[in-house]
């Protein structure tokens, strides 16, 4: 039973009653949070809702930087300025749940979480996004897979809140693809996140659903990098290229077995994903 719920208007209201309260349950958008309470496995006694804090559903750019407030949800991502802004990570809110799950989940809901099927991650650690996580007296800021260190595991303390994001603002293609068992509405089974970024000559690739967290493409990253002509903006698209490119990334995945896909067709629909991925980022320059 619940016994109480803390609806603060600030932020600064929010992390003091986190410091007297380091017990309650934070509620976001409340799409994950509510499943888990109606299916039994959430029992929450005290709630602290962030839902009238205003500060945190707003965004700001500086300088080279795209600050993201936690609360800012899937919908506000897939419009502009947002989508124009960040292109992947719209590409990527756009396939999250429905309409409704779009206008009420939010992207600081999806980092706590850290499903490995949580579709804004794979993007996020593409981009070198950092988490902002504020408690009343420290703020802190981590990569994402610093944040996250398993399966809906992070380093996030008792009183400490998610309070941001902050995204590069570069230069950059960005693509996300995602597979799943039918076109929407659907958990992914795997997904592949591309960032090129022409100012730091820089390749971020993520995967999403196929290890434990979302997982970085190392050596795909370097390989890609090396071959690109940055000078010309040309990514190399001969077939033996893509091949490459697809088999290494595909080579990054850790996928299992379970109700959603075998290993095997995981690793397959990476690689696939990472062809295309790679192919659009070429198109986006045509
Ligand atoms: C029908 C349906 C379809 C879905 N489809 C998808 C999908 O396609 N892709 C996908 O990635 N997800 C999907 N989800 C999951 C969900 O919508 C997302 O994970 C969403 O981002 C959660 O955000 P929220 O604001 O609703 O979080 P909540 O449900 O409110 O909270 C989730 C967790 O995060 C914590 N939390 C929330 N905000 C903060 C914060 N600022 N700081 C610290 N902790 C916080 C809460 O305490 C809780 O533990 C789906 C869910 C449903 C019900």
């Amino acid at each position: 039973m619940v016994m109480s719920i803390n609806r603060p208007t600030s932020l600064e209201e929010a992390l003091q009653i986190l410091a007297d309260n380091p017990e309650m349950e934070i509620l976001g958008g409340g799409t994950d949070f509510m499943v888990e309470v109606n299916y039994g496995h959430r029992r929450p006694v005290s709630i602290l809702s962030l839902s009238r804090i205003a500060e945190l559903r707003d965004f700001e750019v500086s300088g080279s930087e795209l600050y993201l407030g936690s609360g800012i949800t899937f919908s506000k991502l897939v419009a502009p300025p947002l989508a124009e802004l960040v292109p992947g990570l719209a590409q990527a809110a756009r396939t999250v749940g429905s309409p409704q799950i779009r206008n009420a989940g939010t992207i600081g809901g999806n980092l706590a979480t850290a499903s490995p099927a949580g579709d804004t991650l794979p993007i996020l650690l593409a981009l070198d996004a950092r988490v902002e996580i504020s408690s009343l007296n420290s703020v802190r800021s981590l990569r994402i897979n610093e944040f996250i260190t398993g399966p809906k595991q992070t380093v996030l303390q008792p009183q400490e809140l998610i309070t941001g994001i902050r995204v590069p603002l570069h230069d950059s293609s960005q693509e996300f693809l995602k597979v799943g068992t039918r076109n929407a509405m659907v958990i992914s089974v795997a997904t592949v996140a591309l960032v090129i970024d022409w100012d730091s000559y820089r390749v971020g690739c993520g995967l999403g659903s196929v290890g434990p967290g979302p997982m970085e493409a190392l050596e795909a990253e370097r390989w890609l990098a090396a071959k690109i002509d940055w000078g010309n903006r040309r990514i190399p698209l001969e077939e033996s290229a893509l091949r490459s490119f697809s088999e290494l990334v595909a080579r990054a995945a850790r996928p299992i077995d379970d109700h959603r896909s075998t290993a095997e067709y995981r690793r397959h629909a990476v690689a696939v994903c990472a062809r295309r991925a790679l192919e659009r980022a070429s198109h986006a320059y045509e």
